[in-house]
């Protein structure tokens, strides 16, 4: 049950002035594959833009959905004080997609309007369209079908867990579309052999001793993956180290940075590491994968501070000093870093298993090259995983 106002060449976010009879709750019952994903999280306004024909509804019940001045709106920029409704969602009539900020979204929207004020944006969509739109935000579209069908493999299991999380603590979206989480750019750049890799790996998940696993990947390793105890203090018997010599041609084996020492300085500082002129800047500790576990930086007056590897990457930027596995050297002006590897190097390689599936290797073997001791399971072995309600 929900007000229909598409299905006529221009749609329209308008439901009528406050007080007009809205629309009931249409889409609060969930089905069980479905996943909520955040794609604007707080922002003071997005963007829309319906396709012709979408329904519209506001919760709760009797809520009028968005305030505009007049006529209809095939395309708005909506504000917070424009929406009434706690939560409001547009759901496309057949095949269309919504698009948010320029990006096209299958599935439906929920528009949140936060406490604090602002706009969280929530798509709703099957897990496997899901999983086709992590592949396109994650993995170049000309790489080899078996090196997708892995990430595909991985980007579900990753989900799953963290769907279940995420309804256990009542969370109002199950994950965000950012890299923190996975890369979820929406469904404009599937293509057909993203397609084929998520439907010939349907339903697939990775699992340890009889659970589904936290399946963390990153861009390049450098040489050799990280344990998960070395980035988050937590041992993970499927997340130790392994040598990996199938990225070295990898477009992020390598990487160098020249950053001016003062710019190093200003960040530094602000995560709260009070350095004056740095003069050296060396590891103090390195794991077995040879990643810096703790950074000493020596000043001009002689002062040595030490801080964590992966807390000196996040404090600089972790796409300017794109791995903990570099060395430095300080010039007069700037400090230079060479580097191998970008990412946390914890779990999959992306660009070792595009090299393992260059050698002939299937998504079964990547998976389990990386994910030691896993298994390949099927996600209806595990109906637990569907069980957590929504609150
Ligand atoms: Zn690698």
């Amino acid at each position: 049950m929900a007000l229909v106002l598409g299905g006529c060449a221009t749609g329209s976010f308008v439901s009528g002035p406050p007080g007009q009879a809205p629309a009931p709750p249409s889409v609060e019952t969930e089905a069980a594959d479905e996943i909520r994903v955040a794609v604007v999280v707080g922002e003071n306004s997005v963007h829309l833009a319906a396709p012709e024909s979408f329904l519209l509804s506001g919760f709760p019940s009797g809520t009028p959905v968005v305030r505009k001045k007049d006529g209809s709106y095939y395309e708005t920029t909506l504000r917070p004080d424009e929406l009434y409704a706690p939560k409001t969602t547009v759901e496309p009539l057949g095949d269309g997609q919504v698009q948010v900020d320029g990006r096209s979204f299958q599935g439906s929207l929920e528009i949140l309007k936060e406490p604090g004020g602002t706009l969280t944006v929530v798509n709703r969509l099957p897990i496997e369209d899901y999983v086709m739109g992590v592949l396109a935000g994650e993995i170049p579209h000309n790489w080899p079908l078996e090196a997708l069908k892995a990430q595909a493999i991985a980007a579900r299991t990753f989900a799953v867990l963290q769907r279940l999380t995420a309804r256990q603590k009542g969370e109002p979206y199950d994950l965000e579309g950012t890299a923190q989480f996975q890369r979820y750019q929406g469904s404009d750049l599937v293509n057909d052999e993203i397609r084929q890799a998520v439907l010939e790996t349907h339903g697939r998940i990775i699992t340890y001793d009889s659970k589904p696993i936290e399946a963390f990947f990153h861009s390049n390793c450098g040489g050799e993956t990280c344990g998960a105890d070395e980035v988050w203090s937590r041992d993970r018997p499927y997340l130790r180290p392994v040598a990996c010599p199938f990225g070295n041609n990898g477009a992020h084996f390598r990487w160098k940075a020249e950053i001016p020492t003062r710019d190093l300085v200003r960040k530094l500082r602000a995560a709260g590491v009070l350095v004056g002129d740095i003069v050296r800047l060396e590891a103090a500790e390195r794991d077995e994968s040879n990643r810096i576990l703790e950074l000493s930086i020596t000043d001009a007056d002689g002062s040595v501070q030490t801080m964590r590897g992966s807390a000196f990457r996040m404090a600089v930027g972790p796409d300017v000093i794109r791995s903990t596995r570099f060395t430095a050297q300080v010039g007069p002006a700037s400090v230079v870093f060479n580097g191998k590897g970008w990412g946390h190097g914890v779990g999959m390689c992306q660009e070792g298993a595009c090299g393992m599936a260059l050698k002939g290797y299937n998504a079964f073997e990547i998976l389990r090259y990386y994910y030691r001791g896993v298994m390949i399971e099927d996600l209806k072995q595990y109906p637990q995983l569907f069980q957590a309600e929504l609150k």
